[in-house]
């Protein structure tokens, strides 16, 4: 077992885009959920001799530790995650906790223009599926996540945004069948919140908040409880295949694997297989938490749920009350891992604090993190192997939603390593690969163009 006494300093300035891989035994980001998840959970320690394994698993996230999780006991396949640094060292301990019935980026209204009514029905009714695997596991009797509340705030932030608001919650309501509402500027004050920029929300059914850190930790157990082996501080650094067998070369040993699959998210690298260069962008998000807010400011602000929030904006803002009285929020950040420190990034948030809830303009911010989103070039994820000839799979492009999407996402990628795929594979995140950028070379220069637009827009619309 490997200890946190024996890990290398946490670097703020990896960059998916220009380094090797993440890592070998780096310690966690200096996030909220790292402070509060006690200790980590027992693991197998790092690889330190050649291994032969049936199916091995790159990276220790939500969808590397859940699919082991769900090969041993839904297949009886007992998976060797391998995992560069930390058990859910990546996005896994550094997102909101916000547990959407989302897949991907588009809105369900986007779904409708993009492959009609029917198949957003059908994509529809199968988050709700999806999002039922992902609840029952928050309520595991072996995880401790802390889940709470149900349903999910969207805050428009302009009357323009409201008007799109009202149109989508039409669209859900009518052609999907699931009951969202409206909520004038008032309504919102008065039951849930007084965001100062807030000018209506539309209000959904379903969406649980979570600690996301305890869950990984939840997942971890139980996969190792029922035959999986995790092993830290194991970064792939090399893959050779040889008459169908996968040489993974990791600084202690090679790990020789039938089926491999590859759970690495925005942390990918361009060299770890062609199967997966340049299928997703890795886009920084940040975040941060507050000290605990005193009585006095919770009812100035009127902080009255614990539900999840995002604004309507491009570069939106997520948030939520914590059950300890404290604020997180976070938002788009820096561009390249080099600019991570810059105080131009805390200070947006900050601003944005200061927007919402005038009271709370310069609280301490105690935590302050960052993490690489898988951002699919669709803004779809994909659960597939890419190549059937190859046994090689992957379930990436959460583009920022993967905390409840990772759950259902790990059942399916197991289905398909065992070889036995269940019901529903038509729908578009299994029938083709994640799509290349035209322009890869220039995907860095685009985003500098598209935030500035982004910023254009969110202020005059
Ligand atoms: C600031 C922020 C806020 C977010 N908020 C939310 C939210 O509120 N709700 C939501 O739904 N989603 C949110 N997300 C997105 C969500 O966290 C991710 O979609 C999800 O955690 C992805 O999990 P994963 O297991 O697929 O990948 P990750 O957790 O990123 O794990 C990938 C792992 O692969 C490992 N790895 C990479 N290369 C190698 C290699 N060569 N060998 C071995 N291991 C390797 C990495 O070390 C890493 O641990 C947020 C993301 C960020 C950054």
């Amino acid at each position: 077992m490997q200890t946190i006494n024996s890990l290398s300093p946490y670097n703020p300035f990896y960059d998916p885009l220009l380094d090797d891989n993440p890592g070998t035994g780096i310690n966690y980001a200096p996030s909220y959920w790292c402070d509060t998840a006690g200790e980590p959970p027992e693991n197998d320690g790092p690889v330190t001799s050649d291994l032969d394994v049936d199916v091995a698993i790159i990276g220790g996230g939500f969808t590397g530790l859940a699919t082991a999780m769900f090969l041993a006991q839904e297949h009886g396949i007992n998976a060797t995650v391998l995992e560069a640094n930390q058990v859910g060292w990546g996005c896994t301990s550094r997102n909101g906790g916000q547990g959407h019935l989302v897949w991907g980026r588009l809105s369900r209204s986007q779904w409708v223009k993009r492959w009609g009514v029917e198949m957003a029905r059908q994509l529809h009714d199968n988050t709700l599926q999806g999002f039922e695997i992902f609840q029952q596991l928050t309520e595991h009797p072996l995880i401790d996540c802390e889940p709470y509340g149900h349903g999910n705030l969207l805050i428009a932030h302009s009357k323009a945004a409201l008007r799109g608001l009202k149109t989508e919650s039409r669209l859900c309501n009518e052609i999907l069948s699931y009951k969202t509402r409206v909520l004038n500027h008032a309504e919102v004050k008065s039951d849930y919140l007084d965001d100062r920029e807030c000018k209506g929300a539309m209000l959904e059914p379903v969406g649980i908040a979570i600690h996301p850190l305890k869950l990984a930790y939840g997942y971890s157990n139980i996969a190792r409880s029922s035959g999986a082996k995790v092993h830290p501080s194991s970064p792939v650094l090399e893959w050779k295949q040889k008459n169908n067998i996968h040489y993974l070369h990791t600084p202690g040993g090679i790990v020789r694997a039938r089926s491999v699959a590859i759970a690495t998210a925005g942390y990918t690298s361009a060299n770890l297989h062609p199967l997966t260069a340049f299928r997703n962008m890795p886009i920084m998000a940040n975040s941060v938490v507050t000290r605990i807010l005193t009585d006095e400011e919770i009812a100035a602000c009127k902080l009255n749920t614990h539900l999840l929030i995002t604004d309507t904006r491009k570069l939106r803002h997520y948030y939520r009350f914590l059950p300890d009285k404290r604020l997180q929020i976070g938002t788009r950040s820096a561009i390249s891992g080099k600019d991570a420190q810059n105080p131009k990034n805390l200070k947006v948030v900050q601003d944005a604090i200061a927007r919402k809830f005038p009271i709370l303009k310069g609280i301490e911010t105690p935590w302050f993190w960052h993490g690489w989103m898988d951002i699919s070039h669709d803004m779809m994820p994909r659960i597939i192997q890419p190549d059937p000839s190859q046994q090689i799979f992957y379930s990436q492009g959460y583009s920022g939603n993967g905390v409840s999407f990772s759950a259902y996402a790990s059942f399916k990628l197991a289905e398909l390593i065992a070889g036995k795929p269940g019901q529903k594979n038509d729908l578009p995140i299994f029938t083709s690969p994640l799509p290349k950028h035209a322009l890869q070379p220039f995907r860095r220069l685009g985003q500098h163009l598209l935030y500035s637009y982004y910023k254009h827009y969110d202020k005059f619309r």
